[in-house]
């Protein structure tokens, strides 16, 4: 049983006290697929599914019975929630724990795309925080970018640079979050092809990438910051070798996150230095294979000049846009290539310091156009979680919401009034018609539209 599985892999895995190779070859036998979402908070209170199971170790995850159609959903287009395997939610507990949940925090997110991950840090760093998402390979970084636009808050930058580029930002952030690239054997059960290319020479490529990853962005961590490490292979030599590298060459402690035994995670210890880390294996939980390990700096970590830099002039119609965002004296307004954008008050400063030394892909929530007479909404703005509640909406079923969703012609006779106007579906926006005396114009982006269902 389970020869389908590499036998180096399988073999080292033995070695594990406890380990049942067996029950684990069984699991990925069975193929049985997981499906998990999260909610978005913001938006989102109740699961829009029937027969969900909440998965312990986090308040806004969900099993759903079976796998529901999410492209024919409007609500997941809308960032109501992220499908997101089960496992990685864990850092919602590992959150709560060391205390940063609502903290208001400035996290990096070093490794992001899709933006599973930081969908999440978003939810639970609160309103107060600042997330930067970065996502060194440029077209991952896209998905990000749209992931992130749907979710719809605007303490959020987006950028797409090397880990490198951190250093120049030196005690910086309270949490540095690296899901590092790996060699994938936790995701086995939902890929297969990665069964083919699993290799130990690829586990050691990827360990040592690892390493370089983390040596390269550690000094953007304030003291007594923390790290979140996390993986989804099985390797020894790409999680518990990685603390003990780590506890190796810097100064940092290992922390231990409190687990339940019902949880089915497995803690476990680095060889040299004792390191704590949780492994999830699908025969023993509902989720997919994974590890993380949570480490916090104990370095005086000497940090950069916060001289405050002369924010760039605004050529916004600040006024103009009362109407659209709410309290919108809380956020800046400025000018990027033809494009509006809006981004909080309180991290103006930041964003400074980030533009002198990243490629920004994004900062805030882009919110539209202005013409020099009039204000053009964008997609970003409808899906966010700013957006005045007092614009024009139209209630749509679904029928209307997926017509609306492929950016088919839409009946005036499902509109009323006249001029922007949101559409919604089940009280979510979902993007913006213009609603003119004989048409409705839809423009719901065609890069994103529903095609072929
Ligand atoms: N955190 C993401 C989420 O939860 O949706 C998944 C991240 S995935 C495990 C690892 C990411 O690291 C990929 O997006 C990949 O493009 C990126 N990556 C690959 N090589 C990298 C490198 N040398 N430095 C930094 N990131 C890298």
């Amino acid at each position: 049983m389970g020869n389908f599985l590499p036998n180096d892999l399988v073999q080292r895995l033995n070695e594990r006290e406890g380990f049942d190779s067996e029950a684990f070859a069984a699991v990925h036998e069975q193929g049985d697929k997981v499906t998990s979402i999260r909610l978005n908070p913001f938006k989102q209170k109740e699961v829009p599914f029937s027969g969900a199971d909440a998965v312990p170790w986090c308040d806004l995850g969900y099993y759903l019975p079976g796998r529901p159609s999410f492209t024919l959903d409007p609500l997941y287009h809308a960032g109501c929630y992220y499908v997101q395997e089960a496992s990685s939610m864990f850092i919602a507990h590992v959150l709560e724990t060391v205390g940063l949940k609502d903290a208001g925090a400035r996290a990096l997110d070093l490794c992001a795309a899709p933006g599973g991950k930081s969908t999440l840090l978003n939810s639970y760093l609160g309103e107060g925080s600042l997330l930067v998402s970065n996502e060194v390979i440029k077209s991952r970084a896209n998905i990000l970018l749209d992931n992130l636009g749907r979710w719809g808050s605007a303490n959020v930058v987006v950028t797409n640079n090397d880990p490198s580029s951190f250093k120049r930002l030196p005690g910086y952030f309270d949490l540095l979050v690296v899901d590092a690239p790996c060699s994938g054997s936790g995701m086995f059960r939902k890929d297969k092809q990665a069964i083919d290319e699993w290799s130990l020479a690829n586990v050691k490529l990827c360990s040592d990438r690892q390493k370089r990853i983390l040596a390269e962005s550690l000094e953007t961590l304030i003291t007594d910051g923390y790290l979140v490490y996390s993986t989804c292979s099985y390797s020894e030599e790409e999680n518990e070798d990685i603390l003990d590298w780590l506890l190796s060459q810097y100064d940092f402690e290992s922390i231990e996150i409190p687990i339940e035994a019902a949880w089915g995670i497995e803690r476990t210890t680095s060889r040299i230095h004792g390191a704590v880390g949780y492994r999830f294996y699908p025969h023993q939980l509902r989720g997919e294979g994974f590890f993380i390990a949570v480490l916090r700096k104990r370095t005086d970590q000497p940090t950069f000049s916060r001289k405050r830099l002369r924010p760039e002039k605004a050529t916004v119609p600040v006024k103009e846009l009362e109407n659209w965002i709410e309290e919108h004296t809380s956020f800046s307004y400025f000018m990027h290539a033809d494009e509006l954008y809006m981004f909080p008050k309180t991290y103006l400063d930041d964003l400074q310091w980030l533009k002198q030394v990243l490629y920004i892909k994004r900062a805030g929530t882009n919110i539209g156009k202005w013409t020099g007479r009039e204000f053009l909404p964008s997609h970003e703005l409808a899906c966010s979680i700013h957006v005045h509640q007092h614009i024009a909406a139209q209630d749509v079923n679904l029928e209307v919401a997926l017509q609306y969703l492929r950016k088919e012609a839409l009946d005036p006779q499902d509109f009323q009034g006249r001029g922007w106007c949101l559409v919604r579906y089940k009280a979510v926006n979902i993007g913006w018609v213009k609603v003119l005396p004989n048409r409705i114009n839809n423009y719901y982006p065609k890069e994103v539209r529903i095609m072929n269902l």
